[in-house]
């Protein structure tokens, strides 16, 4: 059965959505986010022919301007799988833990979902970690990377822009279906998604906030896998 095909979606200025229908197994979205002068990459995806079209579709959004980060949102092959395949000099960043289970689950995930057509994969963990949080400046724009792990695996960070109201969730949240566990932290999740809902709440004044949610409105906050989501008020 063939999907339909990838969308890049501008979310924000500057800040892309890779999102890939139908979210299944080994389909997940990634994101972008264009500076003047550079882009950092949040994820990659899981075969060499996906990741080559998410590479060839942000160069061509981006006007070809380098890439500078990737960055991990955590260490599962349909998001780290096109690590191997960053230009030279591309800084792949991710929490320590993300690169310790990069390096052990290795090509594992073949064995796991054997029917897809991956092409040639090559190993490439993380090669900047950090513990708690780091920022990156796209130029003008702030990317806060937190880790809020574990929850759906060990190494789970966000990628926050305070100045433009997105967060990319990575795994933590899959629109419209239970997120996967099952080698995360079942105990603290909550608090991750609560480290997700405070983000975007804190960033509404309180009578604007008030006055959105009379309104019934709703805005960007985040997406993780499956259609780009907006957290909805009522
Ligand atoms: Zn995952």
């Amino acid at each position: 059965m063939s999907l339909p095909d990838p969308q890049l979606a501008e979310v924000a200025p500057g800040v892309l959505a890779y999102v890939q229908p139908d979210g299944s197994w080994m389909v997940n979205n990634a994101g972008a986010v264009v500076g003047r002068s550079g882009v950092v990459l949040v994820d990659t995806t899981s075969t060499e022919s996906r990741n080559r079209a998410l590479l060839a579709a942000v160069a061509e959004r981006s006007g070809g301007l380098p890439l500078r980060t990737l960055v991990n949102t955590h260490h599962h092959a349909d998001h780290t799988f096109g690590n191997w395949l960053m230009p030279p000099g591309v800084t792949i960043v991710g929490h320590r833990r993300c690169r310790d289970e990069v390096l052990r689950a290795g090509l594992v995930v073949q064995a796991l979902f054997p029917d897809v057509a991956y092409g040639e994969v090559r190993v490439t963990p993380p090669t900047l970690t950090f513990e708690d949080s780091l920022t990156l400046h796209v130029d003008d724009t702030v990317v806060q990377l937190v880790f809020v792990g574990p929850a759906h695996t060990l190494g789970d960070v966000i990628a926050w822009l305070p100045g433009h109201g997105v967060v990319f969730t990575g795994d933590l949240v899959f629109h419209g279906a239970h997120p996967f566990l099952a080698e995360g932290c079942l105990a603290n999740y909550p608090r991750a998604l609560e480290e997700i809902a405070r983000r975007t709440e804190a960033r509404q004044p309180a009578s604007r906030l008030s006055q959105r949610l009379r309104q019934g409105a709703d805005w960007i906050g985040g997406f993780g896998r499956g259609p780009l989501a907006r957290r909805m008020r009522h």
